[in-house]
């Protein structure tokens, strides 16, 4: 029985990333002798077993065959002569497919090593058309690593573009698409993701909306805008849908079988956009009863950058004549009704002392820019 470190953590060790999970492949043993040893099995249709201290993965080596469309046709068997190449063979891209042994030696039988160095994201082999999901990935890990200078390998994207047109990527469930995209927003460069996807193609399938330049460059800059400021999965998913007209958002949304935070926060974006707009002058009554409809007061906690999200899809110059609402948002999301009824105010008076005085505090604000 041998052991092996595989994938992401041999990967990231030689990126100089740290590592986050460490996961093991297991050559010559069987299920029986893996419970012998103390591990515990979960998962019922393949088994991987936990180790009884560290809790880490280990899986037997495994190889599959697939025998029907989409990522769902494969059938997956181990046994302990399945040796260590095989399965490295069926994982997605070189850079992925590593392993290393206890004492510390590189196995790299597809170049993953010489891939980090010339920073490409290539297939290991033909067989990766096999599930579509790995388009998804690959534009992932184009999305995380772009910063270091990655970028997807050009016979790769090929492949993509073949598999793409001969229809696979239509198979994939939404569950499965949405896992990518969320885990995608979350990414270094979530603009990469969607930027391999659409030069793939498959983009059209995905989310066909922002096929128009226009459309996918304004989501490409909001996905920018609220990089920094926003961590939240609702408002990054808001900017990337903030281009769309409210119907298609809403409709787009719930395709994707994004959960209900997601696509609410989505449609208000796209349907507040007109306003939005309309306020690239000087306005603070109308940004107060903005502000009113967005109930920013109640949302205030998990999306207080809204404004923020829903500027930063419009075109630059008009991105920057709107660079007053942030703040003048923030000011007014600082009015505390407790401080007013310490002077005293209740009731209607209390609601209208809150109303000057938020817009006492977008004034101020606007004139100290
Ligand atoms: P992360 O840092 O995102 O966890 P990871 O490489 O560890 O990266 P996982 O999704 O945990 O990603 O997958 C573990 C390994 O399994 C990958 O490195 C890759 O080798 C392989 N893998 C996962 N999904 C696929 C797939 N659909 N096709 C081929 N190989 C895959």
């Amino acid at each position: 029985m041998k052991t092996y470190l595989v994938g992401g953590a041999v990967r990231d060790e030689l990126l100089g990333l740290p590592v986050k999970d460490r996961d093991w492949v297991v050559t010559g043993a069987t299920p029986e002798e893996m419970l012998l040893r103390g591990f515990k099995q979960v998962g019922a249709d393949f088994p991987v077993f936990l180790h009884p201290d560290t809790r880490e993965e280990y899986a037997l080596a495994r190889t599959e065959r697939k025998q029907g469309r989409g990522y769902h046709g494969f059938t997956v068997y181990s046994a302990p002569d399945v040796p260590l190449e095989e399965d490295l063979k069926r994982r997605d891209l070189t850079i992925n497919a590593m392993a290393k042994s206890v004492d510390g030696e590189l196995i790299d039988p597809f170049g993953g090593r010489k891939d980090i160095q010339s920073r490409r994201l290539h297939h290991v082999s033909e067989a990766f058309a096999e599930d579509p999901l790995r388009i998804l990935r690959t534009a992932r890990f184009a999305a995380r690593l772009q910063p270091m200078g990655f970028a997807v390998a050009e016979s790769t994207m090929t492949l993509m573009k073949q598999m793409v047109d001969d229809g696979e990527i239509d198979d994939l469930v939404p569950e499965r698409v949405w896992q990518e995209i969320q885990r995608a927003l979350h990414e270094n460069e979530p603009g990469t993701f969607f930027e391999v996807l659409r030069d793939c193609g498959a983009l059209a399938n995905i989310i066909p909306e922002l096929g128009e330049d226009e459309a996918f460059a304004a989501a490409v800059r909001a996905l920018r805008c609220v990089h920094d400021s926003h961590g939240e999965t609702p408002a990054r998913f808001a900017a990337l849908m903030s281009p769309l007209s409210p119907t298609d958002a809403r409709n787009r949304a719930s395709r994707l079988k994004a959960p209900n935070d997601c696509q609410d926060l989505a449609r208000l974006t796209t349907s507040l956009m007109p306003q939005i707009r309309a306020m690239s002058s000087f306005q603070p009554d109308a940004l107060l009863r903005l502000l009113d409809e967005a109930d920013v007061w109640r949302r205030v906690d998990r999306f207080s950058g809204l404004l923020l999200t829903l500027g930063c899809a419009l075109p630059d110059t008009e991105h920057e004549k709107l660079g007053w609402l942030e703040s003048a948002q923030r000011a007014a999301i600082g009015v505390e009704a407790k401080e007013l009824m310490a002077q005293g105010f209740r009731g209607k008076e209390l609601g209208q002392a809150i109303h000057r005085e938020r817009l006492q505090r977008i004034s101020t604000c606007h004139k100290t820019q």
